[in-house]
């Protein structure tokens, strides 16, 4: 009874839920097409490439916190790239044969918006060897508001 459809909500659904129309209304054509329609930016021409500022990178369609500027890597692939999800609750995976690869695909988990993909064993030199290799537009960076440490 209760708990039967309190399971299927939770396999369902994502916390937050937009119609198509919303998603439109609220994304630029370049936001929308990445995030909602799996889009990739061309390379290097992102907001964050090469950021290096303190903070946290959040969900450009819902502001989930994704990534924490620690865990951003010089991959020089010409996306932001990570070696880890801020949690694994944050991001969702799912499969990606498009295009003659067999990739992994990585969307918000709040709200299945699209923001890159992940690869493993490429060699470099991070804790976890992989590239979760994320498209600028898709998230947002909230600089960190502490003061400026050690003088
Ligand atoms: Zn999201």
């Amino acid at each position: 009874m209760g708990l039967e459809r309190r399971r299927t909500l939770e396999c369902m659904g994502y916390a937050v839920e937009k119609s198509d129309d919303e998603w439109r209304a609220e994304l630029s054509k370049a936001e929308y097409d990445v995030l909602r329609r799996a889009g990739t930016e061309r390379a290097h021409t992102g907001e964050y490439t090469d950021t290096k500022t303190t903070g946290v990178y959040r969900c450009r369609a819902c502001s989930a916190e994704l990534f924490r500027s620690d865990t951003k890597f010089d991959s020089h692939c010409g996306w932001p790239s990570f070696y880890a999800p801020l949690a694994e609750d944050r991001v969702e995976y799912i499969e990606d044969r498009s295009m003659g690869m067999k990739r992994v695909e990585v969307r918000c988990a709040a709200c299945g918006s699209h923001l890159g993909h992940v690869f493993e064993g490429e060699g470099y030199g991070t804790p976890t060897d992989q590239r979760y290799c994320i498209n600028s537009i898709s998230m947002v960076l909230e600089p960190a508001q502490e003061p400026a440490q050690g003088s």
